[in-house]
């Protein structure tokens, strides 16, 4: 089933979450056959209707913590390095089907979002393209010339003058060697924060993914060969918000503004789901660190299960950070304890020289 709109209208109840293409859009037709490719468009008429009740029906079958889809990311390109996501445009079946309705818009929206983003464009560098391999072979071809003429040309000069030449004829191999490590070492260190600014995406998209009420969770992750990951976990938050809520329901009011102060501070945005409760802003944000330490089985296991099987719930997950906060505030010697919950829980880590700036940004009094 396609919906397609001819001209402006609410759609009717039971197509309101199913998503629509718009014939007045420019790439229209070629959505359209995008859409009429893919495999989650039914084939016959009882997978229509089982198509259909998947897509009206509520969300069955899927369990909290269960990752629906991962895209792989790479970075391409031989004199301008870029990243190219392995999509072939359409939206992963188990994203628009289920009753998670994720529709092409969306994901589409979500990638590029990713992909456009500043800060992880301008880690995009010299490193990942073709330019040192190219100068540390002329730098290879200078020393072949060099170490020819070194053993045919000074083959007779006395020894005492010719050394110096010799000797940095000879060791300089080491300096390409030394060239090759640190340029696979910036591309590293680069990566890790391609990575980092990948997961801060996430937050992002996480509080648009809420709004939109859509049951899912995004987190990025990346491995050794430059290869980065934006996985789509299933979870419904709805229970953990709940809980949360009366767990924070026992805060003192500067309690509650030094919890906000610490949002507006890790999402670098003052309206992060503004029009949501405090349980809903401070879940939705640690969702995209929380789903990654669940991707790569980084939780301990809880005492008690909650909302998702096996494994600590994102509640439990929010209520631990939100004791530790606390605790790092109100401890002597908290700024150790504050720096290790960044990396901990929000995975990202804080510099040193940066610790008083955040402590007076998150308004801590200094007196602790
Ligand atoms: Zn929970």
């Amino acid at each position: 089933m396609v919906v397609i709109k001819l001209e402006d209208c609410d759609s009717p109840e039971p197509l309101k979450n199913v998503g629509y293409l718009d014939v007045r859009q420019k790439n229209f037709y070629h959505l359209l056959t995008q859409t009429l490719r893919s495999d989650c468009l039914p084939r016959s008429s009882e997978s229509i209707s089982s198509g259909l009740s998947s897509v009206l029906s509520s969300r069955t079958n899927l369990s909290n913590g269960q990752l629906l889809a991962t895209v792989t990311g790479k970075i391409k390109g031989q004199w301008k390095a870029t990243l190219v996501f392995d999509s072939d445009g359409t939206v992963p079946t188990p994203l628009s089907c289920h009753g998670i309705n994720v529709n092409y818009n969306e994901y589409a929206n979500i990638l590029n979002t990713i992909l456009e983003d500043p800060d992880i464009q301008s880690c995009l560098s010299w490193q990942f393209t073709i330019k040192p391999f190219i100068v540390i072979c002329i730098l290879i071809v200078i020393w072949t010339i060099a170490f020819l003429l070194v053993i045919f040309l000074l083959i007779d000069a006395p020894k005492s003058s010719a050394l110096p030449i010799r000797l940095s004829v000879f060791l300089f191999p080491l300096v390409l060697l030394l060239a090759g490590y640190s340029v696979r070492k910036m591309q590293k260190q680069q990566c890790a924060t391609i990575a980092l600014q990948m997961l801060k995406k996430c937050v992002h998209i996480n509080q648009l993914l809420y709004q939109l009420d859509r049951p899912v969770l995004l987190t990025a992750s990346h491995n050794e060969g430059h290869k980065f990951f934006i996985n789509f976990i299933y979870f419904d938050i709805g229970d953990c918000v709940a809980n949360i809520h009366s767990y924070l329901d026992e805060l003192h009011s500067d309690e509650s503004e030094k919890l906000m102060a610490l949002i507006e501070f890790y999402t670098m945005d003052a309206f992060y789901l503004t029009q949501g409760t405090l349980a809903e802003r401070i879940v939705v944000m640690l969702a995209a660190p929380y789903s990654l330490q669940l991707l790569h089985r980084l939780l301990l296991k809880p005492h008690h299960e909650h909302h998702i099987s096996g494994h600590m719930c994102l509640c439990q997950y929010t209520e631990e950070f939100t004791a530790t906060y606390f605790a790092s505030i109100k401890t002597a010697g908290g700024t150790a304890m504050l720096s290790s919950l960044f990396s901990k829980y929000l995975n990202c880590s804080l510099r040193k020289n940066s610790m008083h700036t955040v402590r007076e940004i998150l308004r801590i009094d200094e007196r602790h």
